[in-house]
Parts: structure tokens; C-alpha cells; sequence
């Protein structure tokens, strides 16, 4: 095709696109939403490049890729604290191997379901194609909380959701990592369960913890990515670097509080964070020692934060405004969901462009909608699209992996070089891919075409 123009679908083409993308889904299944929500936006995007190569349409490489290879779905039962039998669902969703191992997280969340991981897995083989490295796309979980729970019963479900799963990955087959709900702790007892059934010592978990065979830096790495993919973002579409800039971030886990520490050692100035429950706004900077302390030691909701700062606002949940979310109507440069997908609705969007926003970057897996999609892109504002910005976490998983196998430990330096190299290598592939394709600026485009260029080409390359 000729660079820098591009091809668009007619009403007509739309339309067949949108028929076929109805035809593969069975309307009674309301879980299956967020994947077809996923799935339409990657379809249509892919358009330019689809439409001009006809090699993609005679392999037909899109009805293979939107199925799974397969699915497996298992009971675990576990012991609770008084000794009572539990009884939950496990998931492991493996969705393409062209490139590498299945790879992908484990979440353990109550609104965990097949739907759900068939939306997060499908995500993963394009955020993995984009890293670069050999890997393919998978992702599991259970719906498990593990909210209020003892070590003791958290221990006890990972050793059960592990007797099953054991029998589906491998360092050359699938390697799971963590996701909401799923970190060290958790990794660590899946990966001694994993060794006493198949007495293996081997990289079959990433995000295990430094001391028995996990990489510096994984924990931060998400975190981290998503702030070196925006520094370069805005470094491309000739924006000020966030130095000294208000930034908003959602969410106060693993990817939320890493991108706070990283926008605080750029000089950035985060002044938001969130829970389930409610939001905490702290003007002067959020206190990140403080949030570590409340989520990751004696994890407890957000509304604690008041107590050492009574002068920062927490607004719960039932305060938030109609159809969004607090965090997104205070005024900021840059702003960063982290917590969950569809949590930054058209009127958040239409909030923080109003509010001067100039950059949103995705830490979360689709956190937000479609229409506020559409709406920040017809305002012209950076849009850093998650399968993108937050790569960085699966690609120092690759990086563990590569370390188990080598049987060798690299320093956090070396680990955060190889981040911020992959990172804006990432953007600058995106950023490029989509003026190839005619959609400059468009990241979303950009992303979804590499990505899938990447993958689709390994379809063709390996045969059916
Ligand atoms: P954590 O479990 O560490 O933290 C999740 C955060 O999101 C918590 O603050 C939690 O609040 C909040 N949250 C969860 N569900 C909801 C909900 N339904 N409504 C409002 N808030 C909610 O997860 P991570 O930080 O690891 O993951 C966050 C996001 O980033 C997810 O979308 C995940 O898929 C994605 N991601 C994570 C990667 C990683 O390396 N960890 C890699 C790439 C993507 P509370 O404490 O109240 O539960």
C-alpha cells in the first residue's frame, strides 16, 4: 500500500465487519461482552493493514485468531480457616502460541469469568506481539477473592488452584504471571505447589519473588512502563516532559503505585489515588509511603489515608459524579487509570479535556470506554491505548523467564535499562506503525496494527 495513506472501510465493509463480529457471538452470554467490546475495537483498527494485504483474508487469519486454542476450566476446592470445604472456579484461557510460550496473568477477582479472561487473553497476544520478545497470549485466574482472607486460606486455594492447573503450563508451554489479585504472596505459593507435585525447579511463574528466582523489577514494572511509554509519547507529539506536572493516577495496587513512585522520580507531581472504594485527592503530592503501607502491609481500604491526612479529600464512591469517576474531574497534565477496565467513561474524558488535560495513559487492561476513546481522540490529546503502555510487566516477565533459563540474575539497573529501551521502543513502533497507515497520532491504530502484523505474520509463516 502507499505509506501514510489510509484505507478506511466503507459503510458497506463496516457493516459485513460488525455482521461477522455478531455472528461469532452467542447473544444469551453476557459475560462475553467485554471480549466482543475488545475484540470490535482491534477488528476495526486493523483495517488498513487487513484490507491491503490479501494474504491476511486467503489464511484467514482473523476468524483464527478472535478463537482460542483452548480453554480449560476447573473446580478447586479448598480448606477456609474453620476447617469448611470451599468450592471455586479455576480458568486457564491459552489463546495463541505464534509466537512463544503462552503467557499472561492469573487474576483473582469475584467478577472473574471465562468472558472476562477471553477479553484479557485475547489483549495479551497483541500487548506481547508488541514487546517484541517470544511469547504468545494466555490468561487465567479464578473467581477467588482474596480480600479478608487469612495467609493461611490464601495459601490453601493456591495450592488447590495449582493441582489443577499444574497440568497445562510449563516453562516451554505457559507461564503464568500475576494480575489484580494475584502478587508475590500468591506466586510464591502457586510456585511451591507447582515444585512439590512435579519436583521441578523451574521458570514455570513469573513474578516470583527475588530470593528464589524472580527478576529485580518485576514488581515495578508495569508501573514504571507506563510512565517511560508516556515520557517518550509526549517526547514524539512534542509535549512538555511530565517534570513538575500534575498527574492523576487511578487505582492503589501494583501498577498505581509503582507509576506514582516513577512520576515522583521524574519530578512529576501525582496528586490522586484509588480503591474500590473511593478516591483520595492530596494536593500536595500523594504520600506514597503511606499508601504502601495501607495496601500492600495491612490492606485496608483508602478511607485509612485521612487518618495521618486529614487535610486530603477521600471521596468514596457513592460522592463520585454521575456516570464517572472522581479522580478524572480534578485537574491535571497527565492522567493514568490503573485500576480496572471501563473505569474512565465519556464524561471523565470529557472532564479532563476540559480541565486541559494533554495525555491519558492506559496502566489498566481497557480502562477506558470506547467512547471515551473516540472522544480523546477527536480532541487530539495523547492516548497511550494499555496493550501498548502497560507491556512493560510482561516484558520483564520475558526478562525472568530469560534469567530462569540461563540460570543468571541481572541487576535492577540492567533490568530498568532493558524496561525503558522496550518501552520506547515500543511507542516509537506504534507511533510509526500508525503514520505508516495513514493514522498518524492515532495509538490505538498503531498499536493494534503492529501488534497484530507481528502475530498474524507467524500464522501465515507456521500453517495451520
Ligand atoms: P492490584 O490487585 O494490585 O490492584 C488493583 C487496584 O484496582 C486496587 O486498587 C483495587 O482496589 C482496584 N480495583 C480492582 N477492581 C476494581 C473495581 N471493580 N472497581 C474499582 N477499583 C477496582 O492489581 P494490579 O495493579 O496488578 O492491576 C491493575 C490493572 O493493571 C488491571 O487491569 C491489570 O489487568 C492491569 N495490569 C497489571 C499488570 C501487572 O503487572 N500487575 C500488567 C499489565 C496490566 P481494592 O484495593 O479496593 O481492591
Amino acid at each position: 500500500m502507499s505509506k501514510g495513506k489510509a484505507i478506511r472501510m466503507d459503510e458497506k465493509e463496516l457493516e459485513k465487519a460488525r455482521e461477522y463480529i455478531k455472528s461469532l457471538r452467542n447473544p444469551n452470554c453476557k459475560e462475553d461482552d467485554v471480549f466482543f467490546q475488545a475484540m470490535e475495537e482491534v477488528l476495526l483498527s486493523i483495517a488498513p493493514l487487513y484490507l491491503s494485504d490479501p494474504k491476511y483474508q486467503a489464511n484467514a487469519i482473523v476468524q483464527r485468531l478472535v478463537v482460542p486454542d483452548r480453554i480449560f476450566k476447573f473446580k478447586v476446592e479448598w480448606l477456609d480457616r474453620n476447617n469448611k470445604i470451599q468450592v471455586n472456579t479455576g480458568y486457564r484461557v491459552q489463546f495463541n502460541n505464534a509466537l512463544g510460550p503462552y503467557k499472561g496473568g492469573l487474576r483473582f477477582h469475584p467478577t472473574v469469568n471465562e468472558g472476562v479472561l477471553k477479553f484479557l487473553g485475547f489483549e495479551q497476544i497483541l500487548k506481547n506481539a508488541l514487546t517484541g520478545l517470544p511469547i504468545g497470549g494466555a490468561k487465567g485466574g479464578s473467581d477467588f477473592d482474596p480480600k479478608g482472607k487469612t495467609d493461611f486460606e490464601v495459601m490453601s486455594f493456591c495450592s488447590a488452584f495449582m493441582r489443577e492447573l499444574h497440568k497445562y503450563i510449563g516453562p516451554r508451554i505457559d507461564v503464568p504471571a500475576g494480575d489484580i489479585g494475584v502478587g508475590a504472596r500468591e506466586i510464591g505459593y502457586l510456585f511451591g505447589e507447582y515444585k512439590k507435585i512435579t519436583s521441578a525447579y523451574e521458570g514455570v511463574l513469573t513474578g516470583k519473588p527475588f530470593f528464589f528466582g524472580g527478576s529485580l523489577m518485576r514488581p515495578e514494572a508495569t508501573g514504571y512502563g507506563v510512565v517511560y511509554f508516556t515520557e517518550k509519547m509526549l517526547e514524539i507529539e512534542n509535549k512538555e516532559p511530565l517534570k513538575e506536572k500534575v498527574c492523576t493516577v487511578s487505582g492503589s495496587g501494583n501498577v498505581a503505585l509503582h507509576a506514582i513512585e516513577k512520576l515522583y522520580q521524574l519530578g512529576a507531581l501525582p496528586v490522586t489515588c484509588s480503591d474500590s472504594k473511593g478516591t483520595v485527592y492530596d494536593p500536595r503530592g500523594v504520600d506514597l509511603e503511606l499508601l504502601k503501607e495501607l495496601k500492600f502491609v495491612k490492606r485496608v481500604s483508602l478511607q485509612e489515608y485521612s487518618k495521618k491526612h486529614p487535610e486530603a479529600k477521600y471521596i468514596p464512591v457513592s460522592d463520585y459524579p454521575k456516570g464517572g469517576h472522581a479522580a478524572w474531574h480534578i485537574p491535571c497534565y497527565a492522567a493514568f487509570p490503573c485500576a480496572t477496565q471501563n473505569e474512565l467513561t465519556e464524561t471523565d474524558a470529557k472532564a479532563l479535556v476540559k480541565n486541559g488535560c494533554v495525555s491519558v495513559t492506559e496502566g489498566a487492561n481497557m480502562p477506558s470506554t470506547p467512547e471515551a476513546i473516540h472522544y480523546f481522540q477527536k480532541s487530539g490529546i495523547c492516548f497511550g491505548p494499555a496493550k501498548a503502555a502497560n507491556a512493560g510487566g510482561v516484558a520483564v516477565s520475558a526478562l525472568e523467564m530469560s534469567q530462569n533459563a540461563q540460570m543468571m540474575r541481572w541487576s535492577f539497573e540492567k533490568v530498568d535499562a532493558e524496561l525503558k529501551t522496550i518501552m520506547e521502543h515500543i511507542c516509537t513502533n506504534v507511533a510509526q506503525t500508525a503514520e505508516e497507515y495513514g493514522v498518524k497520532g492515532n495509538y490505538v491504530d498503531g498499536a493494534n496494527i503492529a501488534g497484530f502484523k507481528r502475530v498474524a505474520d507467524a500464522m501465515i509463516a507456521e500453517g495451520i
